[in-house]
């Protein structure tokens, strides 16, 4: 697959009452690209994730999404496309409690329609991709923040989605798990992955090889 992972053209979403929380944003991301969307709270972060996400839809322009004009397709097939060409991390990892890290990666896979037993040996090799080989029937709570997020960046990317999307991937994590977590992401876009980090956080976003810094709905630069 070679054209742009994702395409915003005139994206503008106005919530109800009135706010118009992204206003008129184009922007490419291609294939292989790392990139941040950055900027200070309320700035419309939130917002772009859902859209590009297709967790919700723009009020006018339109989202491509890995070719795909999010608008023409039915809730259905929204559901099918983001599930299988879009990974998500989270700032609070979002891992089941009583399933192990095995599990939960497998969970990943879940749309793929594959028996659990093969689940299960793809979720243990992307484990072992994310550096916790030695960690594959440990329960959440029994795994460090870093870890946690680890299982859900192995979680994210087991089914090798075209996108991957971090909102905040380090925002509950000490400064130097979040430098590890950092590290892993940018060692899965060597490793040819798109990935797409929202944060708040400037010095987070200079450590990326793209900036798109956002200031009331609008991309600055
Ligand atoms: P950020 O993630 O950068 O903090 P958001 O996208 O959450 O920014 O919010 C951008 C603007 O849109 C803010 O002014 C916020 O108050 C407003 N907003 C966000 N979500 C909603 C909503 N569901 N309904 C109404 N206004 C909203």
């Amino acid at each position: 697959m070679t054209g742009p992972v994702v395409v915003l053209d005139g994206v503008t979403r106005t919530y109800p009452g009135g706010v118009s929380a992204v206003r008129g944003i184009s922007l490419t991301i291609e294939h292989g690209e790392m990139a941040a969307i950055v900027g200070p709270s309320g700035s419309g972060k939130s917002t772009m994730l859902n859209l590009i996400g297709t967790l919700d839809r723009p009020t006018s322009g339109s989202v491509r999404i890995d070719g795909h004009d999010v608008a023409s397709l039915t809730d259905r097939r929204v559901s099918a496309l983001r599930a299988q060409r879009i990974g998500f991390v989270f700032q609070s990892f979002h891992l089941a409690p009583g399933q192990s890290a095995t599990d939960n990666v497998a969970d990943g896979l879940l749309y793929s329609g594959e028996p659990l037993r093969e689940r299960r040996r793809r979720a243990t090799a992307a484990l072992e991709r994310v550096g916790l080989g030695d960690r594959v029937s440990h329960l959440p709570h029994e795994l460090s923040g870093g870890e946690r997020q680890r299982v859900a960046i192995a979680r994210a990317v087991v089914g090798e989605p075209p996108l991957l999307l971090a909102d905040e991937p380090t925002g509950n994590l000490d400064s130097a798990s979040g430098a590890s977590v950092m590290a892993l992401l940018r060692g899965l876009h060597a490793a040819g992955t798109t990935v797409l980090v929202i944060t708040h956080d400037r010095d987070i976003a200079l450590g990326l090889p793209r900036q798109v810094s956002m200031r009331d709905g609008e991309v600055t630069a």
